[in-house]
């Protein structure tokens, strides 16, 4: 009862007689009492400050309880608003039309206290567990929204993970195999990463990663793209609908966006900043080949790459 007492109830009347017991019988107990004497005032302090419940006669001059009833729940604003329609005793098809409307109960004249404080607190209280319900399942969306996230994003450098990889770079497999249209896949491997750690320390290390990320976030046009961390210091970058020379000008981009970062390695033996070396494959998917095959091709082109000196990228086959 103490929660219930804060609650505000929203007596709509046009006879000052009923608003005065009803009034009464309520406070009686310490709920706080508003009143309105016709449909269409109800409506607007409803909405402007919604009453946690609404006891709502149908005679009255101007718009009918029905009308009223009508309004406030076809307003998103006031739909939640729970109303017991004002009856009298013998009218049955009042009561059954106003629940028909959206009320969640009645109560009939001359008011018996016991029964429209029973009828009242019944309400409040079930309105009470379906706002927590309400709240408990949006924080529960919330919740899981940042599981999806932790599940599939790498918490470093906030691109897709090993495990986001594997699932989309197979769904997109079968779709463009479906579609026969091309997949293309760079994997990225930074030059000469340890040499860094080892020189400027792990936490630059790390730094270096989030910037790397960052670039070829940037590199990549399309929201099919999808860049992600395949392991240390190596990314892979996924173009559903991309041809080899489409893969080719996204490449030469990333190169071009990491040159312009300008991270400073002075352990490179190659270059005075950060390069990476970067393999190629790309295909339209079918039966005879892979994804494994395809994930393959770019590792050997990335190994190529490396091989012939790093700093430059690589196609396979
Ligand atoms: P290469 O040019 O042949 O690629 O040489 P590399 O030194 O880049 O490659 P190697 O595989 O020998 O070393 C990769 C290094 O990447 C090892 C490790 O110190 C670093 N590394 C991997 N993951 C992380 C990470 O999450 N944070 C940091 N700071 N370093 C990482
Ligand atoms: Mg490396
Ligand atoms: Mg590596």
């Amino acid at each position: 009862m103490n929660l219930l007492a804060q609650e505000e109830i929203l007596i709509v009347d046009d006879n000052p007689a009923n608003l005065a017991v009803l009034s009464q019988v309520l406070k009686s107990v310490g709920l706080k009492v508003r009143v309105a004497t016709d449909g269409t005032s109800a409506i607007a302090q409803s909405e402007y400050d919604p009453p946690a419940l609404i006891l709502l006669d149908i005679m009255m001059e101007g718009i009918d309880g029905f009308e009223t009833c009508r309004q406030l729940k076809a307003n998103l604003k006031t739909q939640l608003i729970p109303i017991i329609f004002i009856t009298a005793l013998e009218d049955t098809e009042d009561k059954v039309k106003g629940l028909s409307l959206g009320a969640v109960d009645y109560i009939t004249k001359p008011f018996q206290a016991l029964e429209v404080l029973a009828r009242v607190q019944v309400h409040l209280q079930l309105q009470l567990l379906a706002k927590k319900i309400i709240q408990q399942n949006q924080e529960l969306e919330k919740a899981n929204q940042q599981l999806q996230y932790l599940v599939n994003f790498d918490g470093l450098t906030q691109v897709a993970n090993r495990r986001h990889f594997d699932r989309y770079i197979q769904q997109e497999w079968g779709r463009l195999q479906r579609e026969k249209q091309p997949l293309s896949l760079i994997l990225c491997d930074i030059d000469y990463f340890k040499n860094y750690n080892d020189y400027y320390g792990h936490p630059a290390g790390d730094d270096c990663l989030k910037k790397v990320a960052e670039a070829l976030k940037n590199a990549v046009k399309r929201s099919s793209d999808l860049v992600c961390r395949y392991g240390g210091e190596e990314f892979a970058i996924i173009l559903p609908n991309t041809d080899l020379a489409g893969a080719i000008k996204i490449t030469q981009l990333i190169q071009l966006t990491i040159k312009e970062l300008k991270l400073v390695h002075d352990r490179s033996p190659i270059n005075k900043n950060i390069t990476v070396s970067l393999g190629i494959s790309s295909e339209i998917p079918h039966q005879q080949s892979s994804v494994k095959f395809l994930i393959n091709a770019a590792d050997t082109a990335l190994y190529q790459a490396k091989e012939q000196g790093r700093d430059r990228y690589h196609l396979f086959p």
